[in-house]
């Protein structure tokens, strides 16, 4: 299993539990968080942590290659501790993020390199609509 603290010890940052929560939280979860949520769902636990903290935990994570930074439109960035390239699919209702099945994309991949004959070595996919939840309501 992959040992964070010893990554950080290694490449010579510092471990702190603070650190190591955030890593944690994006590892756990699939809703692909925001600075702003990470911190909230922190302050029950280090209630003197600053947002700063969070910040400076996402730039070492991101210079490590251990999380990835979103950019689905809005005005902050999202966080994902899958480093693969992956699609993402965004609400418009209710503003989650999820992942979509990137089987589709090896797919897609083929037939863009094909098409193009280009050899790929990156891509941002982002799709929008309105979840099931949400569409339901309009
Ligand atoms: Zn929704
Ligand atoms: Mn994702």
């Amino acid at each position: 299993m992959f040992d964070i603290v010893k990554c950080l010890k290694e490449k010579g940052y510092k471990v702190t539990p603070q650190r190591i929560a955030v890593y944690e939280i994006l590892r756990n979860t699939k809703e692909h968080p925001t600075v702003d949520m990470i911190y909230h769902r922190l302050q029950p636990l280090y209630p003197t942590m600053s947002l700063a903290t969070v910040y400076k935990s996402l730039e070492v994570f991101k210079e490590l290659n251990l999380v990835q930074e979103l950019n689905v439109g809005e005005d902050k960035f999202r966080y994902d501790a899958n480093v693969n390239q992956h699609p993402h699919i965004t609400c418009l209702g209710c503003t989650k993020v999820e992942d979509v099945d990137d089987e589709m994309l090896f797919n897609l991949l083929e037939q863009v390199s094909s098409k193009t004959g280009y050899k790929l070595v990156n891509q941002q996919l982002y799709f929008f609509g309105y979840c099931p939840e949400c569409k339901l309501e309009n």
